[in-house]
């Protein structure tokens, strides 16, 4: 059962992303686009097959070379060729509060902790080695999203219960976003996630990573972040795009980092639900945490209610503003009409039992176009 629940999220990285777009007018306004099986511009080797006995012995010398924070001892794990890689991975894994290989599936599974974050992240890499059985190159399965630690040095950053995982030389830049992740977080604590986070409840913490460049980050420039989630007993990281675009401010990074809070929260990418609901919910969180951006999100809306529909997940993945604004309605709609503790419990699980159907929803969602 923990082999299946994984695979849901674990087989593939699964980005929640948002896109952002300026428009003159209004300043920055918000979209998001969100799509499941997403390849990236990152560049990995795909690894040879590794005996399960190697990986577990690789796994066993590296975690004792963390617990004993012995740089050196981890290094020595890896080939002359990949010294280099070895010097930073030993040094990030220092530097993280936990790092903890496992063989998986042919590679490794590696759990990290930002600092003193309860919550852990992971990534899975595949290896190379050579006959004497020492790493020559490690890499992220291909098809997945960069890992920050794998391929620059880091440093971490906290403010309160907010950490940022930051490629050196991102460090200005990092203090930007971990602001607005702390504006974001300090917007959606006082609000309700029981349906989504019963046991155990939310905390509050958020962990954000700010890759080296826009080939790490592994998306096209317009994507401003997403969320990044691979084991059922992972917590999300939020990944940010490290190139600025013009025009992104403080208000519109922490509504982007609000939306992209909602996910991570809601562990958005291991639900299964319509595209409508994912992105609606989010962007309806951030429209709750920043009215401006409810009003601005507004002036997308149809102006024909009865001809409004709920936007298709194809609609929702091609990630135009006016989709994801009127997938908040759509939300809304469900939440004024059923109230929010049971919509919550609907789009937390979507085969929950008495479920409105898409008209119910419809309805819904053009009675609060009316309004
Ligand atoms: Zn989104």
């Amino acid at each position: 059962m923990a082999a299946l629940l994984r695979g849901s999220v674990g087989g593939v990285t699964v980005r929640i992303g948002r896109r952002t777009a300026l428009l003159l007018a209004a300043g920055l306004v918000t979209g998001c686009a969100t799509q499941g099986d997403e390849g990236n511009g990152a560049v990995a080797t795909p690894g040879t097959t590794v005996s399960e006995g190697l990986l577990a012995r690789i796994a066993s010398e590296l975690n004792a070379a963390v617990e004993g924070r012995d740089a050196t001892r981890f290094a020595r794990v890896f080939a002359a060729e990949a010294a280099t890689t070895g010097r930073i991975i030993a040094a990030n894994a220092l530097a993280l509060g936990v790092w903890r290989a496992e063989p998986n599936d042919g590679g490794l599974r590696i759990r990290t902790r930002a600092g003193t974050e309860p919550g852990r992240g992971s990534a899975e890499v595949t290896l190379n080695v050579d006959e004497a059985g020492r790493v020559t190159s490690i890499a992220e399965r291909l098809g997945d999203h960069a890992v920050v630690w794998l391929h620059h040095a880091i440093e971490v950053l906290r403010q309160g219960q907010v950490w940022a995982i930051v490629a050196t030389g991102r460090a200005a830049s990092a203090q930007s976003w971990l602001a607005a992740a702390a504006e974001a977080q300090s917007r959606l604590i006082g609000e309700d996630w029981s349906a989504w986070r019963p046991d155990p409840a939310w905390d509050g913490s958020l962990v954000v990573e700010l890759p080296a460049d826009l080939l790490q980050f592994g998306e096209p420039a317009g994507i401003g972040a997403y969320v990044r989630l691979r084991g059922s007993d992972d917590d999300a990281r939020i990944v940010c795009n490290p190139v600025d675009r013009p025009g992104l401010d403080d208000t519109g990074r922490a509504q982007l980092l609000t939306h992209e809070a909602v996910h991570a929260v809601t562990r958005s990418p291991a639900r299964v639900a319509p595209g409508w609901v994912v992105e609606g919910y989010a962007e309806h969180g951030a429209e709750r945490a920043f009215p401006d951006l409810e009003a601005s999100n507004a002036t997308l809306l149809p102006t024909d209610p009865d001809a409004a529909a709920l936007p298709s997940d194809q609609a929702v993945a091609a990630g135009d503003l006016a989709v994801y604004a009127l997938a908040a309605r759509a939300v809304a709609g469900a939440q004024e009409r059923w109230g929010r503790v049971q919509t919550d419990a609907w789009f937390a699980d979507w085969q929950s039992p008495g479920r409105p159907d898409d008209a119910a929803f419809t309805d819904a969602l053009r009675a609060a176009l009316r309004r």
